[in-house]
This record gives C-alpha cells, sequence and structure tokens, in this order.
C-alpha cells in the first residue's frame, strides 16, 4: 500500500480553507481541496502497517489503505468502486465526519502526523462526480416487497438505497420540504452546499426511491395506515429532543434552541423563509454548548453580522495533546479543538455554569458563574459575571428522538428513550430502527453506517415473509430465486469510538 517509505519523505498537508476574514463574507463552502499530484503524494503516505487501525477507526470500516494505494497509483475510477463498497456518500462524510480514521491511523502515534485520509476520500468522491463515474444503480430485480422509510437524514437515505437496490419499493416519508434531515437543513451551506445533497438525492429518486416531503408520520399519516401499507418500516428519524437550559429567564424572547436558528438560516438562504426568522444580525449572540452545532451557530452568526459572539461550554478547558491516560491512541483524542468559526472570529469560554437570563420580555443579559470544569460543576466563588445577550442560541445536545411516533409504532424503548433495537429489529415485528433514532446522538459516519445494516436485516426479514397469495409468488420468498444481493459486512466494532 502506498509508496514504501513514503511516509518518511512526505509530510501530512492540510485540507487549505478560504481566508477566515474573507470567507465570512459568504455563504460558499470554505475547505478547499488539494491538487490531484498532492493528494498521490499523500496517498503514498499509507505505510501498509500490518493492521490497518484507521479502518477499525472509521465506524463505516471504509477500505481506507486501498484507496490510499489506488489514489497513490492513479487509479481513481478503482477508488471509487472501493470507496462505495462500504459508504453510500461519501461527499457528506468527506465534508462532515471529524474523521475517527485519522486518530487511529498508526502514524498519528507521532500526533498530528496521520495521512489525510479525509481528504483522499472527499477527493476521489468529487472526481467520480465530475467524471461522471457515479450513475444510478437500480435494481435488476423487483421482489414485491414495500418499505417505508421514516426520516430522510443521512440514516434513512443510505437504509432508503440499500433496500431499493435490493429490489424493495422503498418510500421515504419525511415532514421538512425536501431531503437531507440536518445536513440539509442543520449544517450551514458554508460546510456543505445544498446542491451536493440534491445530487445525490437525484441518484435515488432515478434508481426508484420515492420521496414523500412534507408528511410527518403520526400526524398527516397514522402509524397503523403506514404500517398497514408496508411490509416494513424503518425508523430513521433521528434524535431531535434537544437539551433545555432551565435557569430563569429561560422563557425569554431570543432564547432558541440551536436547531431553530440553523433551521430558519437555511431556509433564508433556500429562499424559503419563515415569517419571522431568528436572526442574529446586530446582536450579542451567546452560544451555549461547544460542539459541533454551537460551531455552526458562531459561524451564522459571523456571516449575518453579529454585534458579537461569545461561545461558552459548562466542561472545563481539555488539554492540548491527547491525554495517553484518558483517550490513548487509537481512540477518538479528548483534547482541545478551536472550531473552524472560532477561527472566524468571536471568544469561548470553558467551564461555565449558566444561572439565570435576564431582559424585559426579551433577553437582554446573561448571568453566569464559573464552575470546577467537572462534574458536580461547583460555583467558583467571586466569579459571578454578566454580559450582554439578545439571542441566546442553547447547543447542548440532543436527549432522545420524540417519544410519539415510537409510542404510536408500539417499539419498545431503552432507559434514555432510544427505540430499543439492539440489532437494528425493534419489539415491534416489520419495524427496524436505524441512526440517532436507536443509538441516540452520534456521527453522520454513524448514521450512514447504521442506516446500511439496518437495510441488511430488514432485507432478511422481507425475503423471508411468507407469500401473500399463490398469485403472489412471483413477489415473494425471493432470496432463493434471486440470491441475496450483498448489503454489506456486520458492523464494526462500535467500541472503537468513544
Ligand atoms: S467516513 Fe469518516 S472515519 Fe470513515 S474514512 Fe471517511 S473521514 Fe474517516
Amino acid at each position: 500500500m502506498g509508496k514504501i517509505g513514503g511516509f518518511l519523505e512526505i509530510s501530512r498537508v492540510e485540507a487549505p480553507e478560504r481566508d477566515p476574514k474573507a470567507r465570512v463574507a459568504d455563504f460558499q463552502e470554505f475547505v478547499e481541496t488539494v491538487e490531484v499530484a498532492e493528494l498521490r503524494d499523500q496517498g503514498a503516505r499509507c505505510m501498509e502497517c500490518g493492521v490497518p487501525f484507521c479502518h477499525n477507526g472509521c465506524p463505516l470500516g471504509n477500505l481506507i489503505p486501498d484507496w490510499n494505494d489506488l489514489v497513490y497509483r492513479d487509479r481513481w475510477q478503482e477508488a471509487i468502486v472501493q470507496l462505495h463498497a462500504t459508504n453510500n456518500f461519501p461527499e457528506f462524510t468527506g465534508r462532515l465526519c471529524p474523521a475517527p480514521c485519522e486518530a487511529a491511523c498508526v502514524l498519528e502515534i507521532r500526533e498530528g502526523d496521520a495521512v489525510s485520509i479525509k481528504q483522499i476520500e472527499v477527493s476521489i468522491v468529487n472526481r467520480a462526480w465530475d467524471e461522471g463515474w457515479i450513475q444510478p444503480q437500480p435494481p435488476r430485480v423487483e421482489t414485491g416487497r414495500t418499505v417505508a422509510v421514516i426520516g430522510a437524514g443521512p440514516a434513512g437515505l443510505a437504509a432508503a438505497q440499500q433496500l431499493r437496490r435490493a429490489g424493495h419499493t422503498v418510500t421515504v416519508y419525511e415532514r421538512d420540504e425536501s431531503g437531507g434531515g440536518l445536513i440539509r437543513f442543520g449544517v450551514p451551506h458554508f460546510k456543505i452546499e445544498k446542491w451536493v445533497v440534491e445530487r445525490r438525492l437525484d441518484q435515488l429518486k432515478a434508481e426508484g426511491v420515492r420521496f414523500e416531503y412534507g408528511v410527518d408520520v403520526g400526524v398527516d399519516i397514522s402509524a397503523e395506515a403506514l404500517r398497514a401499507a408496508h411490509d416494513a418500516v424503518v425508523i430513521a428519524t433521528g434524535s431531535r429532543v434537544p437539551r433545555d437550559l432551565p435557569v430563569p429567564g429561560r422563557e425569554l424572547d431570543g432564547v432558541h434552541y440551536a436547531m431553530e436558528y440553523l433551521y430558519d438560516r437555511a431556509r433564508c438562504l433556500e429562499g424559503n423563509p419563515p415569517a419571522a426568522p431568528i436572526t442574529a444580525a446586530g446582536k450579542h449572540v451567546l452560544v451555549v454548548g461547544g460542539g459541533d452545532t454551537g460551531a455552526d451557530c458562531v459561524g451564522h452568526s459571523h456571516r449575518e453580522g453579529a454585534a458579537s459572539v461569545t461561545q461558552i461550554e459548562l466542561l472545563g478547558e481539555p488539554p492540548e495533546r491527547r491525554p495517553d491516560d484518558l483517550t490513548p491512541w487509537p481512540r477518538w483524542p479528548v483534547k482541545l479543538r478551536t472550531s473552524y468559526a472560532l477561527k472566524e472570529g468571536g471568544v469561548r469560554d470553558f467551564a461555565i455554569s449558566t444561572t439565570k437570563l435576564t431582559g424585559n420580555g426579551s433577553v437582554e443579559e446573561v448571568h453566569w458563574v464559573q464552575n470546577s470544569g467537572k462534574p458536580p460543576f461547583e460555583a467558583v466563588a467571586g466569579t459571578e459575571e454578566t454580559r450582554p445577550a439578545q439571542l441566546v442560541l442553547l447547543a447542548m445536545g440532543f436527549l432522545s428522538p420524540e417519544q410519539s411516533l415510537l409510542e404510536a409504532l408500539g417499539v419498545e424503548r431503552d432507559a434514555r428513550g432510544n427505540a430499543k433495537a439492539g440489532a437494528y429489529a425493534t419489539s415491534a415485528p416489520g419495524v427496524f430502527a436505524a441512526g440517532d433514532a436507536r443509538r441516540g446522538q452520534s456521527l453522520i459516519v454513524w448514521a450512514i453506517n447504521e442506516g446500511r445494516q439496518a437495510a441488511r436485516v430488514a432485507d432478511r426479514y422481507l425475503r423471508n415473509l411468507p407469500a401473500r397469495d399463490p398469485r403472489d409468488e412471483e413477489s415473494a420468498g425471493t432470496s432463493e430465486r434471486f440470491g441475496s444481493p450483498d448489503l454489506g459486512a456486520d458492523p464494526p466494532n462500535e467500541a472503537s469510538i468513544s
């Protein structure tokens, strides 16, 4: 794999980014790609380690050393075949995945030196689209079985594509006005432009996947009617109950969940603005929560022209380098990261507990105190502060999927409220669950993996259903006659990511 000794001669190159000061003036993607020749050199750095930990670090089990080598040898068309063997949407992960594969790369034992896997991934798929190598792959045989997929986020789309390619009739029900879920509405345009999502949706449609937008299952169509109309159901609704901030003043105008703000911004940019969109323009913005969603709120606030942006985090500041005692290689390191959005401006503070929000109808000020940085987050006396805050965005993660749909479908839940579906099948016969609705809030790469695995299990269920009617033989018990398509390998080891 790669060039023998290549990693000794060639240094890692980071993905180039547009100038932070310039890019806040627009909403276009800011991460660029390196030239092909340089990318081949990066592929050459893959050092043929005996056990490719990157492969296990990737939740999809992407065949990383294989496509590193193919890129190095200029065999791009084979590289996209290898990439698609495990990943339906590499252009999504190549833009949005935090790359736990790179944290697990053997070269990363020398911290900061991993092979540029994510850059290589996105460049392979970008080139494949440009060259016309990615085409619809409709099934050659129809099974006559029908599946409802609830939710058009990455888990639902992956499940839909896999099940459709296996020959089932697939309908995706989505309550929003278009597909992609959080990739479409939650993640800003400047991280993934929406034509990228549309292009993949077009491929699914061309393969025969049907989309029912603006249909909220449980509201616009009952769970009973949905089940009666389909042989199987895959729940891929995500984890969308946000964690709240129970402090005095939470009820004031101007205090919103992050997703409310991000959805409004996405709809404004798509020319479909809500009646009174939430805006950061000219305001002092406070973002509560230090994760990716918080960063996206910061990034949008800059582009809107906020007066100031402050991001606070409950936990204390992590160490700058990988803490080997806590998260040794090849685990995902808990260490200090500075988001793209904070490179564009704004300030952040760690170990902050919000005590109250005040204002006259609308929020005007936030009151906080520094804490001990770890549970139980004891307040540090004498550190109380008050800051202006005219827009407060709560980006503290999600607790569980919405419960009403799971209840209506008769699905048992775990202690956290997630669909209980250890091997993707729920307690309700013919109902499967995938993605954040099953495992709780997680990464896009996990969502795609979950969709693929749930599809595998649902496909097996559908192929073993008894014939409905003798005249229906053509459409049932098809696995022997047609063989079962390859719906992917067993899930990789979940323990590899904390
Ligand atoms: S999907 Fe994520 S973890 Fe897997 S190879 Fe791509 S960047 Fe790495």
